[in-house]
């Protein structure tokens, strides 16, 4: 699943590239992936890329927008062809099975929504701030903006494992099994600790190691274990340098790793060099 690095990644390359773009056309393929009337975003210019947690916002000049959640295995891309970007592979969108909406700009360009198991969507707010704000509010803050004394007292309230509290949106936004696995080892943490037995100092190192592996991922693209593609087509690096999410040996101590599923999740840890 996207988690925060592959979905910034995503916005960031958006960013780049769409600004000033005006939507030509919308061809839905499959309804399961679109909300709202297509035909209403014809002739809209686009804006802005933003994004909250998981969510990608796009803006339009009127004031509406596109909200886009990804879920497990949502691609947005638009694949360009050329020497400035290594093509790792080459999926021809246009006739692909998966394609679900396929997004004309007036330049002649398209973003292909591209989703294999289909719980990811696009959908047309009319009332985009207030859209954007009602799910500030229901996500916690990213790992970069919450405090380390806001963050403690959150684990405090609750006697869920550690590793199922970080995943939980509401409390900390973007964060999923990827860095959650990682972090909890860089940080020496037991991913089935009760977070209500996690001390300040843990807090401190969790927080820390969350926004080292997920800015080093962020520089390397996003990890694409799995279906994850950037807004070129192309995948992420993060996947070659996993700590300890997928299993194998210990980086620190060379013991194996443990494997168990927590909250339903996979899970990896090392008995030794966590605790
Ligand atoms: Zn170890």
């Amino acid at each position: 699943m996207p988690e925060l690095p592959e979905v910034e990644t995503i916005r960031k390359q958006m960013e780049v590239e769409l600004p000033g773009s005006i939507i030509a056309n919308v061809d839905v393929r499959d309804r399961h992936c679109f909300v709202g009337d297509e035909n209403t975003l014809v002739g809209e210019t686009i804006t802005k890329i933003g994004r909250v947690g998981k969510y990608l916002f796009v803006s339009f000049a009127s004031g509406r927008g596109l909200a886009i959640h990804l879920k497990m295995t949502g691609r947005l891309v638009t694949p360009i062809y050329d020497s400035r970007f290594m093509i790792h592979e080459k999926i021809d969108y246009e006739t692909a099975e998966h394609t679900r909406v396929v997004i004309m700009l007036a330049d002649g360009r398209k973003i292909y929504y591209w989703d294999t198991r289909m719980f990811g969507y696009i959908q047309v707010c009319d009332n985009f701030q207030a859209t954007i704000s009602n799910l500030q509010m229901k996500l916690g803050k990213e790992p970069w903006k919450i405090t380390e004394i806001e963050f403690l007292r959150n684990l405090q309230k609750t006697n869920r494992a550690i590793k199922n509290v970080l995943l939980d949106q509401t409390i900390l936004a973007g964060v999923g099994n990827i860095y959650a696995n990682d972090a909890l080892w860089v940080a020496g943490i037991l991913p089935q600790r009760l977070a209500s037995s996690i001390s300040l100092t843990e807090v401190r190192k969790l927080l820390t190691a969350l926004h080292t592996t997920m800015e080093r991922s962020l520089v390397l693209g996003g990890a694409s274990d799995n279906t994850y593609r950037d807004f070129y087509g192309n995948r992420g690096g993060y996947q070659n340098e996993f700590l300890v999410y997928g299993g194998g040996m210990c980086k620190r101590c060379n013991g194996q790793l443990t494997y168990g599923k927590i909250g339903g999740r996979g899970s990896w840890w090392c008995e030794r060099c966590q605790a």
